[in-house]
């Protein structure tokens, strides 16, 4: 068994921390900051084993040469040599951790960058800037196509599985999914939960493929109320599937 941790760093980001629950062992997703990091580890006695890069940017990746020089055998998984004797993982491959009780699969999901993999089993997904709660990550370096169809992907997981974004971005991307989804009930439910939850200052993350496939626009581009209200919107014909998904990030890229 294994606990997943939030550990807030930066003003919005989450880095994970998978816990076996028979040992001090632990995994870190998307160290971004090493701070947070050696603050759990130090107070809960715990022992790094490996750190997972979903992708390149630096609020995922800038604590790692820092926790290396305390723990130089972590070992280092991202598809990109961005580490010195980093383990290369990429579509397809399978890690097995905790002396082979977890297995964490891998799918490369271009779009938001070129180097942007996901580490997921049939209850847990980290997915780095690809999926948010209610959003999705910017197309930075790939295309749109990339993106839809890494978000279609994500999407055709086990509806249970427990989605861990990497940023607390969920009430500011309702605001934007109530706009091009004014009459969907399960997103108005939603953004209430959601509300109390920030309120009390708690995250909203991990949030699960079924939620974010009834509220999440991004995943919805085949919805006709979406579509239409989307037409409505910018005042021209919109197909569904991709070219909804390509209106609809660039709608909310100005937004
Ligand atoms: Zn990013």
């Amino acid at each position: 068994m294994f606990n997943v941790l939030t550990i807030p760093a930066f003003d919005d980001n989450y880095i994970w921390l998978i816990k076996d629950s028979q040992s001090q062992r632990c995994i870190v997703v998307d160290p971004g900051d090493a701070t947070p990091v050696l603050e759990i580890i130090n107070s809960k006695q715990l022992v790094i084993e490996a750190i997972l890069l979903t992708h390149h940017h630096n609020d995922h990746i800038g604590g790692v040469d820092e926790l290396l020089s305390h723990h130089p055998d972590i070992k280092v998984f991202c598809k990109k040599a961005l580490f010195k004797d980093a383990v290369l993982v990429d579509e397809g491959d399978e890690l097995h951790l905790f002396d082979d009780r977890l297995t964490l699969n891998v799918w490369q999901v271009a779009g938001h960058t070129l180097d942007h993999i996901v580490y997921f089993n049939d209850q847990m997904l980290f997915c780095g800037d690809t999926l948010f709660s209610a959003g999705c990550g910017r197309v930075f370096e790939g295309t749109h196509q990339q993106m839809f169809d890494a978000l279609s992907r994500l999407a055709s997981l086990p509806s249970e599985t427990k989605v861990y974004c990497a940023h607390e971005y969920t009430q500011n991307n309702l605001i934007f999914a109530l706009h091009v989804d004014p009459n969907n009930q399960a997103l108005l439910a939603y953004i209430k939960q959601v509300s109390k939850l920030r309120q009390q200052g708690l995250p909203t993350i991990p949030t699960t493929i079924q939620c974010e496939k009834e509220i999440n626009p991004f995943l919805r581009t085949f919805d006709s109320a979406l579509t239409n209200q989307l037409q409505n919107l910018l005042a021209k014909p919109i197909t569904r599937g991709l070219q909804c998904f390509e209106a609809l990030r660039i709608y909310k890229d100005n937004f």
